[in-house]
């Protein structure tokens, strides 16, 4: 058995094509979808991102700005800069790329995002959302990774999902989601005990931890589904998943590749909360 791939960029490009029909409708009722990214400081491969969502917005005809910020701004100055964009009629969604520098606190900054307006999905209110099942903007990883799985009419409900990482803006989520969805879901991480005797169960195995190549075919089950969430880059320059790639997809039965996988839903949905928070605008 060889996997069959899941692109994330040729499944972002399909998707991005209905957005641009969708933005254009709000724009023939004046209503210019807006994302402003808050970057501070200048770490390379935050900059990276940040352009990588501001091209992505101009793709499906969203306007976005990009609010640079020197490395030592106070906590107090971006959080007034937050409160300006909350009460600005004209942002429809707002993103502070993390991390941030060590003296703000970032659960303080995430907090201050208006929620109508967290196309991250970050905030407290609207992760109490999404573990209700309420109508929110879900954290864009996570919702990728969903949005990939039902492409392929892969079966969910009913299925084991091993998720490895419990991060609060992957592994954690990703878990809700598909409880949501009705899997049966398990949680592990650094301090598991015999990892594998959980994954080697899993229908669908996700794994987001951030090492390089780490989860080889002994870590399946014949026929699972890999989501490779990782991405690390390796002193060639190359990127790679957590997943290795090559020695597992003989085994699975779909797998994520990276580059070209999970990195381009991101952004993808992120885009489709930014066009949500201007539709909600619409519909006050
Ligand atoms: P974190 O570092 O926040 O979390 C890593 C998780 O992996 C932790 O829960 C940790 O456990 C667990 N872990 C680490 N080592 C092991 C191990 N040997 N065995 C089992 N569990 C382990 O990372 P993120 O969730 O933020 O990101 C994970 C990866 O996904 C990174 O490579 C990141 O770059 C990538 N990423 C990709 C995105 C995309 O769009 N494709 C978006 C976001 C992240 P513990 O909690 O016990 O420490």
């Amino acid at each position: 058995m060889v996997a069959e791939i899941i692109n994330g960029k040729e499944l972002s490009s399909e998707l991005k094509l209905n957005m641009k029909e969708k933005v254009s409708d709000l724009k023939k009722n004046k209503i210019v979808p807006h994302l402003t990214v808050i970057l501070v400081g200048d770490n390379p491969a935050s900059k990276s991102y940040v352009n990588g969502k501001k091209k992505a917005c101009a793709e499906t005809g969203i306007s976005s700005d990009i609010i640079e910020m020197a490395d030592s701004i106070s906590e107090e100055k971006l959080l007034s800069t937050i409160n300006k964009l909350n009460q600005d009629q004209s942002v429809h969604g707002i993103l502070v790329q993390l991390p941030l520098p060590d003296h703000i606190n970032e659960q303080h900054i995430i907090e201050a995002i208006d929620p109508k307006k967290d196309v991250d999905g970050f905030h407290p209110v609207n992760i109490g959302k999404m573990m209700t099942g309420a109508d929110t903007f879900l954290p864009c990883t996570p919702f990728g990774i969903v949005t990939m799985l039902k492409s392929k009419d892969i079966n969910i409900s009913g299925q084991h999902v091993v998720i490895i990482g419990r991060s609060n803006i992957v592994g954690k989520p990703v878990g809700q989601l598909l409880l949501n969805e009705n899997a049966t879901v398990t949680y592990c991480h650094s301090k598991t005990e015999d990892l594998r005797s959980f994954t080697t169960n899993a229908d669908i195995l996700i794994v987001a931890i951030g090492k390089a190549n780490v989860l080889t075919e002994e870590y399946l089950k014949p026929g699972a589904v890999v989501i490779d969430v990782g991405i690390n880059r390796l002193d060639n320059g190359r990127l790679t998943g957590d997943v290795d790639f090559e020695n597992v997809k003989n085994k699975a039965s779909f797998i994520t590749p990276v580059p070209k996988g999970v990195g381009p839903m991101t952004i993808t949905m992120l885009l489709q909360n930014t066009i949500k928070a201007a539709e909600g605008l619409e519909k006050q």
